[in-house]
């Protein structure tokens, strides 16, 4: 069975009012960014609905990828055929047994653009009706409240006919909502962070701290690794790696010990914002949640967060770890977060950090220390790489070698 094209329904952008042009656009060009690399695609948008059609490309191949962009409700393939009867009862046939499974029911249900066909709506639901009954067994109709329901539309053009509804990643397209720098470390939770930014249309950039020799290559692939499995969700994702070596060394020298943890994350926001001013971000993003570790009282976000007024967003301040993890999972990025490679932030930890640091305190120790040069010359030398999320077949040639 080969699908002709792909019927995609908008949900919630539908009801924005205003922004529903924008939203439809840019849910467009994310459609045809991720189906990029697929032969003869093309895309027609309407008012509360769009229309992908596959020319040669792979159906299936592309109900993969359409399963995980933001700003989609629902969406059905769907085959199209000539107008003769006999092409429309196979073509129902095999769409029913795609999601047959015992004792379901089914209905038919026709609509003629074209009244001009030789048989009305009652006809044709009663001959494809009883060619797919006679075909199947364990199958029985029920016209108010069917399992599956078989839409046949004839047109001038041809016949189209569907039956499967896949569930769509729902939220907003990503890119409608602006841009973000999500802190990313190699944890569980930032990456789901980064996830439910994108669901809500906004764009992410991944920034990183990096601080070698203390940590490894392997923790940076980490990083490279869940970035990967976020882009699949926006097409892209530019990640950028800040050398942070020298500052940490500085802080665990110069700090006392209890305030290094709170001190390194001052200066993590402040290299962060300042990406954020250069990429033109509106806000940053952390996998913070309340009261899971030291760094996440109350008391610790405000000390932290005295060095910027840009938001900094924090979705999941709320939720319990076991919630994270269920959509870590869900997302992909759990396995790879487990994996034991130190972050910048394991090595430094002191034995007892503050649990209520005070930000006057932070700020006279910090006080006797110039950071600006260091800051300047961290952000003059982040790397950035531009991590593709529609080439889904790269190798990783480290695990190779
Ligand atoms: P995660 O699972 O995201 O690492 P966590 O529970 O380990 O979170 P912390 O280590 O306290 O939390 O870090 C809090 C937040 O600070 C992280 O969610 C992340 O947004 C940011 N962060 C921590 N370390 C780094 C790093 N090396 N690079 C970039 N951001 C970081
Ligand atoms: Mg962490």
């Amino acid at each position: 069975m080969k699908y002709n094209r792909i019927l995609v329904r908008y949900g919630e952008i539908s009801t924005k009012g205003r922004n529903r042009k924008k939203f439809t656009s840019q849910l467009r060009e994310n459609i045809l960014e991720a189906l990029k690399d697929l032969p003869s695609i093309s895309v027609n948008a309407s008012r509360d609905r769009l229309h992908i059609l596959l020319g040669e490309a792979d159906g299936e191949e592309v109900i993969t990828r359409l399963s995980s962009i933001f700003g989609i409700q629902s969406f059905s393939p769907v085959v199209m055929t000539g107008r003769d009867v006999d092409e429309m009862m196979e073509a129902g046939l095999a769409l029913v047994q795609k999601s047959f499974e015992p004792g379901k029911t089914f209905k038919v249900s026709a609509r003629r653009g074209d009244k001009t066909f030789h048989l009305d709506t009652n006809e044709l639901n009663y001959q494809i009706g009883s060619y797919i009954l006679k075909n199947m067994e364990d199958l029985t109709v029920d016209v108010r409240n069917p399992d599956i329901k078989l839409n046949v539309e004839v047109r001038k053009e041809g016949v189209y006919l569907s039956s499967e509804i896949y569930p769509g990643a729902t939220g907003m397209p990503v890119g409608a909502s602006g841009k973000a720098m999500l802190m990313l470390s190699g944890g569980i939770d930032s990456p789901v962070a980064g996830y439910l930014t994108m669901k809500r249309g906004v764009e992410v950039d991944a920034v990183h701290f990096h601080s070698p020799p203390f940590t490894s290559e392997r923790a940076k692939q980490k990083v490279i690794d869940l970035s990967k499995k976020l882009s699949a969700f926006s097409g892209k994702v530019n990640l950028h790696i800040v050398p942070f070596t020298a500052i940490q060394q500085l802080i665990h020298d110069q700090v006392p010990e209890n305030y290094t943890m709170t001190s390194t994350r001052r200066m993590m926001l402040r290299i962060t914002d300042m990406i954020r001013e250069k990429h033109e971000g509106l806000a940053i993003v952390t996998g913070e949640s309340l009261g899971q570790v030291a760094s996440q009282t109350l008391e610790s976000m405000q000390a932290i967060n005295d060095v910027t007024n840009t938001p900094v967003l924090r979705p999941l301040i709320a939720m319990d770890k076991l919630e994270i993890i269920d959509i870590a999972q869900k997302i992909d990025t759990h396995d790879i977060s487990i994996l034991p490679y130190e972050d910048c932030c394991t090595i430094f930890t002191p034995p007892a950090p503050k649990t209520r640091p005070k930000r006057e305190k932070v700020q006279y120790y910090e006080s006797f220390v110039n950071f600006d040069e260091l800051i300047l010359e961290a952000v003059e030398k982040t790397e950035i790489m531009q991590i593709d999320g529609s080439s889904h077949k790269e190798e990783n040639f480290d695990e190779l070698l």
